[in-house]
């Protein structure tokens, strides 16, 4: 594919590092870990990011900690990837699915609302494609119904809602996997301002252990190790310039595609900062083809692009027929499932790239300009 949909782009900076620590000996969790962790503890505003090995054991470990009794049901998105499902059920937790927005991927406050019920402990909305959920209205529903927020941030590393980071509401689980804006390969960070909840997640993360065979928990081995760090930490430097090319892109496909009929574009909502971990459009039902045949039509032009996600989860027979999993209807997810189409938007993606991927995008759509 000439424009990938997806690419992994590190700085030159990061070579020297993972060299460095296969000299150093220091392979496992160290001295890189821990910076990683106090790196991005101070650029989310919190006071500890905790390290581990991957996404979905940043967000098993992070509602594990919360300790809440066995069965607590957690509501969520049935729009994401199926890790988020795959840890509540894992951590002991039932699930119950509440519908999401049209402008923001996301847990609607209003079916939210309607779907905590008397076992609901926990919130955990899902940060999609790289912008937040309404985190003011979902946090006051949570401190209305006394119930804990998770928020799957795996997407959205330094989105921000108003002057506050993803992950700095509630307890922040991100993913360092290879696709992601910040990648090590497989890692995963938590973050939290609570002391106590950092110490049990910091023994939890190294089989409970808070000092050599001191153990006071029941944990597992989920630590990151120093060679994961280093691949992400020069990549911090750059974060920021990554971030502004992905906005650039976004904003030139915007501009491009804003006149295309049947297709719903993206938006970076008032008071939010987008880090446009994908751009994803809506083909309707009323365009003049189908979202199938637009991805061949755009993949024979050289235009990768990828359907983030396919299926609602209860859609799935093992999650759906799963007695701890209530599906209910979200009508609103289940449409944006059947149109949803992510376009390359990385920083490896040119202007040229994007004036290629508008032009393909227009002649399939019937909208030569
Ligand atoms: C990537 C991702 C995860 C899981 O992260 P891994 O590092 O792959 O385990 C969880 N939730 C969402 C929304 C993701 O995109």
């Amino acid at each position: 594919m000439r424009i990938p949909i997806s690419a992994v782009h590190l700085p030159a900076g990061v070579e020297e590092e993972v060299l460095a620590v296969l000299r150093s000996g220091q392979l496992a969790q160290g001295a890189r870990v821990k910076a990683l962790e106090d790196r991005v503890a101070d650029l989310l505003g919190v006071a500890h990011v905790v390290a581990v090995s991957n996404g979905t054991a940043a967000l098993v470990a992070a509602l594990r900690s919360l300790r809440l009794p066995e069965g607590s049901e957690v509501v969520t998105s049935p729009f994401t990837f199926v890790a988020t499902v795959n840890a509540c059920l894992m951590a002991g937790l039932n699930v119950r699915f509440a519908d999401i927005r049209t402008d923001d991927f996301a847990l609607d406050p209003t079916s939210v609302a309607a779907a905590i019920g008397p076992q609901t402990r926990c919130l955990l909305p899902v940060h999609l494609y790289g912008q937040t959920a309404d985190l003011p209205a979902l946090r006051s529903l949570a401190s209305t119904h006394d119930l804990r927020l998770v928020e799957d941030a795996a997407q959205a590393l330094l989105a921000r809602h108003g002057d506050r980071m993803a992950g700095s509401w509630g307890t922040g689980c991100f993913s360092l996997y290879a696709t992601k804006n910040l990648t090590s390969g497989e890692g995963g960070l938590i973050s939290t301002d609570d002391d106590e909840q950092a110490a049990w997640l910091r023994a939890y993360r190294n089989q409970g252990m808070v000092e050599r065979y001191v153990y006071e928990l029941l944990g597992e081995n989920i630590r990151m190790t120093d060679l994961q760090a280093a691949v992400a930490l020069p990549q911090l430097d750059v974060y920021d310039a990554n971030v502004a090319a992905r906005r650039r892109n976004a904003e030139q496909l915007r501009a491009g595609l804003a006149d295309v009929e049947g297709l719903v574009l993206p938006a970076e909502l008032p008071g939010r900062h987008h880090v446009w971990h994908q751009f994803t459009v809506l083909v309707e039902d009323d365009a003049p083809i189908s979202r199938d045949e637009l991805i061949e039509s755009l993949a024979a032009d050289g235009v990768g692009s990828g359907i983030y996600y396919p299926r609602l989860l209860g859609d799935y027979p093992h999650l759906g027929n799963d007695p701890r999993v209530v599906v209910g209807e979200t009508p609103v997810a289940a449409r944006i499932a059947r149109t949803c189409l992510s376009l390359p938007v990385h920083p490896s993606v040119s202007e040229d790239d994007v004036d290629h991927v508008i032009r393909s995008v227009r002649r399939a759509l019937d909208a030569v300009a």
